[in-house]
């Protein structure tokens, strides 16, 4: 089974990745995970991305492109794969159709997990750490005994600026942005399968496992 998975931040894609990676035994295969491969076993490639990262530049599609047949040529893709955070781009998308084709395998499905970006903001913005032991909490869903005190110590806890509701929403729009032109192109293939996230991980994942069994 050839799976790529899409969410948005806190759409709960990384959970859900799990649940499918020991359920079908394929590989959950991140973009970061697949560069620092590379890197590690000093492959040519990897050599090649790393100038580019070193120098924090972008990777370029031919070398990113490569790399992504390189892991989904090794052994433990054999029952398949589920590329998560690749491709990012239509030109990766179309550069995936073509090294696909040419390893004689396509995708079966793309899986996007939905929230209501409401939802998002709301699971997003809810983080709040103790600044003394480093313990996290979130206002819903998993709250302290106190309201902003640290069960542990009775610090106060605090919000970090990533999670404060503007960093957020701007994060969620560029993402938006970014993930909608993708969305639509696998629509028009006919791969993509729409699985309401808004739900607990359990039922997400039983939604997820009834559509991708057709
Ligand atoms: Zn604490």
């Amino acid at each position: 089974m050839n799976l790529i998975l899409m969410g948005l931040p806190g759409a709960g894609k990384g959970t859900q990745a799990e649940k499918i990676n020991e359920k079908y035994n394929i590989p959950h295969i991140s973009t970061g995970d697949m560069f620092r491969l590379a890197i590690k076993e000093g492959t040519n490639l990897g050599k090649k991305a790393k100038e580019y990262m070193d120098l924090g530049e972008l990777v370029p599609d031919e070398v990113t492109i490569g790399i992504v047949r390189e892991r989904l040529s090794k052994a433990d893709c054999q029952n398949g794969f589920l590329l998560d955070g690749f491709p990012r781009t239509i030109a990766q998308a179309e550069a995936l159709q073509e090294l696909l084709i040419d390893m004689n395998q396509s995708i079966d499905y793309v899986v996007h997990v939905d929230v209501p970006e409401e939802k998002l903001v709301e699971r997003l913005t809810g983080r709040r750490i103790c600044p003394t032991c480093g313990a996290t909490y979130h206002t819903i869903y998993n709250p302290p005994e106190k309201e902003g005190i640290c069960d542990k110590d009775g610090s106060r806890l605090i919000q970090r600026d990533d999670d404060k509701p503007d960093t957020v929403k701007k994060r969620l729009a560029v993402n938006i942005e970014q993930t909608k032109p993708l969305l639509d192109f696998y629509q028009d293939k006919g791969y993509l399968v729409a699985v309401n996230g808004d739900r607990d991980i359990d039922r997400v994942f039983e939604d997820i496992q009834s559509k991708i069994a057709k």
